[in-house]
């Protein structure tokens, strides 16, 4: 008996009933899962293919997880491209997923699915997967001790007999306004997030902004005085850290990466939902961070096409002030403008020399967020 006839079927396969709307089209759910999945597949190729790379031995992506949807979702379309990749017995090499859990409960109070990371393990059972408390920076990134003292200045002082929990605690209490503060935590959450790449020797880091995400960093970066630092930061390449960064949910909308999340039940024990938007929060005790996320979250569903082009336009940008070589910005890791810094050889020797008895430089935007503003 054939099918029953639709009289208005989904736009993509014309054979099923049409569930969601997606970029004015009416699909039906398996034609919508395929979309979505397909902009990351995509994005994935050269790892999946190793274009430009070994073909042989490991190519290891580390995905940092903060149990929020995007990361989730980036983990769950990695996860069955891995099973696909693995399934084939001539397939290509292909990649390997390292989950970084920095345990959220030890950077904000956030309640949070209780055995998530139990539970993570057993949905994912092809990637690896570490959690680690935010003070595991200062064992990871030793740097880190020494210029969390220049960095705060005189009016902080680091008690070297006290634990890494209460040595990083006080340094984050040292930073007075909430902008300075998201701002400095990002700073210590992207050198965690390196140092432990750099350990398990990735190849790269796989970041699960999606295009909103990726246009409220724009719009932040620049309000922060961290434009030479957007191109690295929204950009696939290579970061001043040696390591590649990649954003592969960079063409999907935070509504699309949402709508696809309701549709795996076993994401649902995992994703810890952002709590609502307070409206009596006063905008004054919000940081930068927080409100451009508001103003893409809420501009941005009316008009996407406009956030689409903020990242589109800065995924242009190739940073003018700044080169990709010479001197760091001793906390960021930005590289900074040559006039900012008292250079007296050309020599790469001499160079290397100087930086090495030079104190801790900060880029312009770090100098700013400083609790005790001596530039
Ligand atoms: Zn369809
Ligand atoms: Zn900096």
């Amino acid at each position: 008996m054939p099918g029953k006839e639709l009289s208005d079927p989904c736009m993509n396969c014309h054979e099923a009933e049409p569930e969601f709307t997606l970029r004015s089209r009416r699909v039906c759910q398996e034609c919508y899962v395929r979309f979505v999945a397909f902009k990351a597949f995509k994005r994935m190729e050269n790892y999946r293919l190793r274009k430009g790379m070994p073909k042989t031995g490991p190519c290891k992506l580390l995905l940092p997880l903060s149990y929020g949807v995007s990361s989730t979702v980036l983990l769950h379309m990695l996860h069955k491209q891995i099973e696909v990749l693995q399934s084939k017995s001539h397939g290509p090499a292909g990649f390997e997923i390292l989950v970084l859990v920095v345990d959220p409960s030890t950077i904000a109070p956030l309640p949070l699915p209780e055995y998530g990371f139990d539970r993570i393990q057993e949905t994912f059972p092809r990637c690896s997967f570490t959690q680690l408390p935010f003070h595991s920076i200062l064992e990871l990134d030793p740097d880190v001790h020494q210029i969390m003292s220049e960095y705060a200045g005189e009016g902080f002082a680091d008690d070297t007999s006290n634990s890494d929990e209460e040595r990083l605690a006080s340094f984050r209490t040292s930073i007075s306004t909430a902008t300075s503060k998201s701002d400095v935590d990002r700073i210590l959450l992207n050198r965690f997030i390196v140092a432990f790449a750099k350990k398990m020797e990735c190849r790269g880091i796989v970041w699960g902004d999606s295009d909103s995400k990726l246009a409220a960093k724009t719009l932040a970066n620049v309000a922060k005085g961290r434009g030479s630092a957007v191109t690295w930061q929204v950009c696939d390449g290579m970061s001043p850290f040696g390591l590649e960064y990649n954003f592969p949910l960079r063409d999907l909308f935070t509504a699309e990466v949402r709508t696809y999340a309701g549709l795996f039940p076993e994401l649902a024990g995992i994703i810890a939902h952002d709590a609502p938007p307070s409206e009596n929060v006063l905008t004054k005790n919000l940081s930068i961070d927080e409100l451009m996320i508001r103003y893409v979250s809420t501009q941005g569903e009316k008009y996407p096409g406009v956030m689409l082009n903020v990242t589109r336009t800065a995924s242009k940008l190739q940073s003018s002030g700044a080169s990709s070589v010479g001197p760091q910005c001793s906390f960021c890791g930005s590289f900074m403008p040559t006039t900012n810094v008292a250079t007296s050889t050309n020599s790469a020797d001499g160079d290397e020399q100087l930086n090495k008895n030079l104190p801790p430089q900060f880029c312009y935007a770090c100098a700013r967020s400083r609790p005790d503003l001596r530039c």
